[in-house]
C-alpha cells in the first residue's frame, strides 16, 4: 500500500499545511503546518507519526516561497517516505468558471487557477506558488501534481441558487455567479456522515456548517449541494474572523462616495478589518469572544451576530431539503470547539424537533466527534473535518 502515498499541500492565504498520507488506508505519516506568530516570526510545527515525534521550529519570517522551500528541504525530503510519494495533491480554493473537477495540473489548469485569482485574491496566488515550487523541487513528480478544487463540490448547485439577480450577460460573459467554498470539507463531511449513518451518499440529507476563520453553511440534499452561503468569493454569507459576510452593497458606494475611501481600502476593510475583528475592534479569534461573552459588550454582540446569522441560514436551508433531514453537522475550528456558539445558534429550533443536550454539547469539544442533540430529536453531529484526506483521495484516483 506504500505505493499509494500522497503528499498534500494546502497553501492557504495565511496558513500552510503539508501531509504525507496513504488515502486508501486513511493513515497519516507526517502532518505539519505553519503558524504566523506576529510580524517577524513564524513557527513550523510537524508531527512525525512513524517516530511519534512532535517538532517545532521557530524561524524569522521569510517569504511564502522560501517557506515552501524550507518545508521541502528541511522536513519533507528528510522523511524516509519522501521517495515513495506518488502524487502531490494541491488544495485550490477557486477553480473559476472552467476548472470544474479535480485534474492533473497542466498549462490549461494553471491558466484557470490564474484567471480565478480575481475571485480568490487571497488564496489562488499562494496555491500557484505551491504548484510552481513543488514542480521545481520534485521534477520527477512534475507530471503528477493534481489540483483539487473547493469549488468542484458546488458544481451541482441549481441555477436558482447560483445566479445573482444581475444582468444575465454578467454571468454568461464573465462567469459572475455563486461558486461557494469549503467544498472539499463538505465532501469529507458527506463521505464520513454517510458512513456514520450507514446510508448511501445519494440518500443523505444534511445541513453542514463549516465554521472557522472563514465560515459557511451548505444545504446538501441526496448527497448533492443545493445551496451554500459563500458566493462569487468567500466573502458572502456568515460573519467571519475578518470578513463582513452579507452586507447591503450600497454600503460600498457610501464608503466610496461619501467617505472618500479608495476601492483598494474598501476591499481591505471588508475582507480584513471586518467581521469579529471589526466588531470587537481588537481580536478575530473566536476563543477570545467566547471567553469574554459575559464580560465584554463588544464580544457579546459579535458572538450574538455570528449565531443569529447562522440560525437564519440553517432555518432557511432546512426549507430547501425535501421530505426529511438526517442531521445538522458542525465542523471547522469553531464548529468543532465552541459549545456556546452551537447552543445559541440552535436554541430556537425546538418547534422543528431540533434541540441540543447541554451535557453532550459541553463534552464534545477539543476536536472530538459525537452527537449533541437531545434524545428523540434530530441528530446534531460534531465532526472534525479532514480536507487533506479528501484531497489525497482525489489525487491518488487521478494518477
Ligand atoms: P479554522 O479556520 O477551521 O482553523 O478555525 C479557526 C477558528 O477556530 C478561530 O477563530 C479559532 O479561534 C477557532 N477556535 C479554535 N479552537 C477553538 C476553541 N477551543 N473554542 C472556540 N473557538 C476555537
Amino acid at each position: 500500500m506504500s505505493d499509494k502515498l500522497s503528499l498534500v499541500l494546502n497553501c492557504g492565504s495565511s496558513s500552510l499545511k503539508f501531509v504525507i498520507i496513504n488515502p486508501l488506508l486513511e493513515k497519516r505519516y507526517l502532518y505539519g503546518n505553519v503558524e504566523y506568530l506576529g510580524p517577524n516570526k513564524i513557527s513550523i510545527n510537524w508531527y512525525d507519526y512513524l517516530n511519534n515525534k512532535k517538532k517545532i521550529k521557530h524561524i524569522i519570517k521569510i517569504s511564502y516561497k522560501k517557506t515552501i522551500n524550507f518545508i521541502f528541504n528541511n522536513i519533507l525530503k528528510k522523511n524516509i517516505l519522501f521517495n515513495k510519494i506518488k502524487v502531490i495533491a494541491h488544495r485550490i480554493v477557486h477553480g473559476g468558471y472552467e476548472a470544474t473537477k479535480s485534474s492533473l495540473i497542466d498549462n490549461k489548469i494553471i491558466k484557470s487557477i490564474k484567471s480565478a485569482i480575481l475571485f480568490a485574491p487571497l488564496h489562488n496566488p499562494s496555491h500557484l506558488l505551491g504548484i510552481y515550487e513543488s514542480m521545481k523541487i520534485c521534477p520527477h513528480l512534475s507530471k503528477k501534481n493534481v489540483a483539487v478544487f473547493d469549488t468542484s463540490f458546488h458544481r451541482t448547485m441549481p441555477k436558482k441558487s447560483y445566479l445573482y439577480g444581475l444582468p444575465y450577460k454578467l454571468y454568461k460573459n464573465y462567469g459572475i455567479r455563486r461558486y461557494g467554498a469549503h467544498g472539499i470539507s463538505y465532501q469529507y463531511i458527506v463521505y464520513k456522515t454517510s458512513k456514520i449513518f450507514n446510508k448511501k451518499i445519494s440518500k443523505l440529507k444534511i445541513i453542514a456548517c463549516h465554521l472557522g476563520n472563514g465560515s459557511s453553511v451548505a444545504a446538501i440534499n441526496n448527497g448533492k449541494i443545493i445551496d451554500t452561503s459563500m458566493g462569487l468569493t468567500p466573502s458572502e454569507g456568515l460573519l467571519m474572523g475578518t470578513r463582513s459576510g452579507d452586507i447591503d452593497i450600497n454600503i460600498i458606494f457610501f464608503l466610496y462616495e461619501c467617505l472618500g475611501i479608495s476601492i483598494k481600502n474598501i476591499k481591505n476593510l471588508i475582507n480584513k478589518q471586518s467581521g469579529i475583528l471589526g466588531l470587537t475592534e481588537n481580536n478575530n479569534d473566536f476563543r477570545y469572544i467566547e471567553s469574554k461573552y459575559n464580560k465584554n459588550k463588544k464580544s457579546k454582540i459579535a458572538l450574538d451576530i455570528f449565531c443569529h446569522r447562522l440560525s437564519k441560514y440553517i432555518g432557511g436551508y432546512i426549507t430547501l431539503i425535501d421530505k426529511y433531514l438526517d442531521a445538522i453537522v458542525f465542523t471547522g475550528g469553531i464548529g468543532q470547539n465552541s459549545a456556546l456558539m452551537r447552543k445559541l445558534s440552535i436554541k430556537n429550533f425546538s418547534l422543528l424537533n431540533i434541540a441540543i443536550d447541554n451535557d453532550f454539547n459541553n463534552k464534545i469539544i477539543n476536536n472530538k466527534i459525537g452527537f449533541i442533540n437531545k434524545k428523540n430529536t434530530l441528530p446534531i453531529l460534531v465532526l472534525p473535518t479532514d480536507e487533506e484526506l479528501m484531497i489525497a483521495k482525489e489525487g491518488i484516483n487521478l494518477v
